[in-house]
């Protein structure tokens, strides 16, 4: 690659300096806590460009990338397609406050994929579609209460901020300062992987139908069965949190790949093509509650993007059986390639696997729920993201993260990644 201009310029600056600018302006140098390095230590870098399965930091350092934007990338950063649809979408004006076409198309595309969404609406994040579906769950029943799991993540809004996993637990917070107890009064916190009892309080219960942020811990035979009866017994209504496992799993997501089907359905990352977006949806009856059609207020000036909706119409274009198929074998080769890393070196580790997401757990048995999910051995964790990252390949700076390979991950990628883990392996075991 030939430096243009840009570049140049961007090579006058360091990681290190950058991020000491960044933290006299921005809290922590970051704009979201994992990125700042903290549980792993040393300076995050500042990415230049991404290309496929690699990023480059303004350094001019490139790493095979197991990031991807914590999952909101699937097909490889700077897709052709996906760079083409915000491009030419761009052209035509970044946002207007009403309705355009591509709004109705992406709630098709969602809704064919995922029928149990008969209705969704599009919003910027996921954290708003979580936050979203459970006011609408409790403006439908009626009912105060919520029930989520320890070590599930489902954003930051006040409600759902306790035992949150990934940064909170790399930061040993269960719940964050600023949020009441009036806040939190009516979520109820029970044990993933254990159907808990419900009563007539309970407006809904909100999991994540595999949880991939507390590492990887997937859903226990009947764990998600049982949630469904239980739901049903007392009337409360069930949410999947698809924000990671939507369109990444499967094409219809975790709830075609175990069968179950929840009344409502939170998604995001990836339906956004890497741009900021989130979507909730469900049943007609339960989705027709919201205001213009019903009593619970919800809303976005920026909801339904021009830009988001084209990118993420392109990502789910590139997203057919085939792609699941090929990307859930590499994750076994990215699984195995660990396996054998850690073997070879004498160090025991647990790789869980499902589908086509991958978790990385120092211990010996793999974890059920977040109480053993956070027995793993983060020093562990941090000196083998160290060795890694020295060997050209990024992970996410937190043990409690898991690693997205995608269409981007080719055998060549894949071996790279193996020869890197090896020896990162066998470097953590001479320490
Ligand atoms: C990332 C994530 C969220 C929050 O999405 P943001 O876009 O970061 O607000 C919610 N739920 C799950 C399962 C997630 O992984």
């Amino acid at each position: 690659m030939s430096p243009n201009f840009s570049t140049i310029e961007l090579m006058t600056q360091t990681n290190e300096s950058l991020f000491e600018r960044g933290q006299r302006v921005i809290p922590g140098g970051v704009n979201s806590p994992v990125r700042a390095f903290r549980s792993v230590g040393g300076t995050p870098y500042f990415v230049a460009s991404g290309s496929g399965a690699r990023v480059t930091d303004i350094e001019g350092t490139t790493f095979l990338d197991l990031v991807q934007s914590y999952g909101a990338i699937i097909a490889g950063h700077a897709h052709p397609k996906i760079i083409e649809a915000i491009q030419k979408a761009a052209v035509d004006g970044t946002s207007f406050g009403a309705p355009t076409p591509r709004e109705v198309e992406l709630a098709e595309a969602i809704n064919e994929r995922v029928p149990s969404c008969e209705k969704l609406r599009m919003v910027n994040s996921g954290t708003e579609a979580t936050m979203s579906a459970i006011r609408v769950a409790r403006g439908a029943t009626g009912r105060p209460k919520i029930l989520k799991f320890a070590g599930n993540y489902h954003g930051h809004s006040d409600g759902l901020l306790v035992s949150g996993g990934t940064a909170m637990a790399s930061l040993g917070i269960p719940a964050s300062a600023g949020v009441t107890d009036n806040a939190i009064a009516d979520t109820v916190v029970a044990p993933y992987n254990v159907v808990p009892t419900l009563d007539e309080t309970f407006a809904a219960v909100i999991v994540e139908p595999c949880a991939a942020n507390m590492g990887l811990v997937p859903p226990a035979p009947g764990f998600l069965e049982g949630l469904r009866s239980e739901c049903d017994r007392v009337g409360a209504l069930l949410i999947f949190d698809e924000v990671i496992t939507g369109f990444r799993v499967a094409r219809g997501g975790a709830q075609q790949l175990l069968g179950v089907t929840p009344d409502l359905t939170a998604f995001g990352k990836i339906i956004g093509g890497g741009l900021p977006v989130g979507a909730f949806g469900g049943r007609a009856e339960i989705m027709d509650n919201l205001a213009p059609l019903g009593p619970v207020y919800q809303a976005g000036t920026l909801s339904g993007n021009p830009l988001a909706t084209a990118a993420g119409l392109a990502a789910l274009s590139l997203l057919d059986d085939d792609a699941y198929a090929l990307i859930e074998s590499r994750a076994e080769c990215l699984a195995g390639a660990f396996v054998n890393a850690f073997g070879a070196a004498g160090i025991s580790v647990c790789v869980p696997r499902f589908a086509t997401l991958v978790g990385l757990f120092f211990g010996d048995t793999p974890p059920t729920d977040y109480v053993s999910a956070c027995t793993t051995d983060e020093a562990l964790y941090a000196a083998f993201f160290h060795e890694l990252l020295d060997r050209g390949v990024a992970i996410a700076p937190g043990a409690y993260e898991v690693m997205f390979p995608g269409l981007a991950h080719n055998d060549e990628v894949l071996t790279a990644i193996s020869d890197a883990a090896r020896a990162a392996a066998i470097a953590v075991a001479s320490h």
